[in-house]
């Protein structure tokens, strides 16, 4: 299976943390109300519709090494639903979160608990070795559910030790893929100026000739 040729293969990789990349992992995201972001919301263009995916992700971030992606390709050929199941709902979840960190306001303690749920397994796997003189971080197996626990790792980290004035969420109409500022002046408003910041030019030029029309 080429697992590069997957649609989540083709991403562009603009969240600037592991775990932002993820929540990147869909088209964008629609507010049921779309005046009140604390709506509901429906994903659109899911990327992530089955273990391969996760495993082209992890190809395309080199989350994993290739040689455990190629194994873990092997083991999964008779499908694994659940995590997908497991790996969207850390994915919402993680974006609940930042979404309310971006706007000021508590996470909910349920998406909290979702991440935490993930963490307290992947700790479980976490183990310290010695090798070459120093010690390292290394899970004790090689799985599909090592990709998520990589994934919270990552979260935890974010929500830890990063600057979260910098956590922004792309102005693009229905996109809300998110992404860590590091522009020195802390304006970047786009995911991707060539997508978002291309169609938000358009849309305000077009603004203008309705406006002004000649
Ligand atoms: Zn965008």
């Amino acid at each position: 299976m080429n697992l590069n040729q997957r649609p989540i293969a083709l991403l562009n990789l603009v969240g600037g943390q592991l775990c932002l990349d993820f929540v990147n992992t869909v088209g964008g995201r629609k507010y049921l109300l779309s005046a009140d972001q604390t709506s509901d919301y429906v994903i659109i263009d899911e990327k992530l519709t089955d273990c391969y995916d996760l495993l082209a992700w992890s190809q395309l971030t080199k989350s994993l090494p290739e040689d455990q992606i190629q194994t873990l390709l092997l083991e999964s050929q008779h499908g694994n639903k659940s995590i997908i199941k497991q790996a969207i709902d850390l994915r919402e979840a993680i974006y609940r979160i930042c979404k309310q960190i971006i706007s000021k306001k508590e996470p909910n303690p349920l998406d909290i608990s979702v991440l935490n749920q993930t963490l307290s397994i992947a700790y479980s796997h976490a183990k310290l070795v010695f090798e070459e003189g120093e010690f390292f971080w290394q899970w004790d197996r090689n799985s599909l559910d090592k990709i998520l626990w990589l994934i919270a790792d990552s979260a935890a980290e974010l929500l830890t030790t990063v600057d979260l004035t910098r956590l922004r969420e792309c102005g693009g109409n229905d996109c809300c893929w998110l992404f860590e500022d590091t522009s020195k002046n802390k304006m970047r408003q786009w995911c991707d100026m060539q997508t978002c910041g291309n169609l938000a030019k358009v849309r305000r030029f077009r603004s203008k000739l309705n406006k002004n029309p000649k």
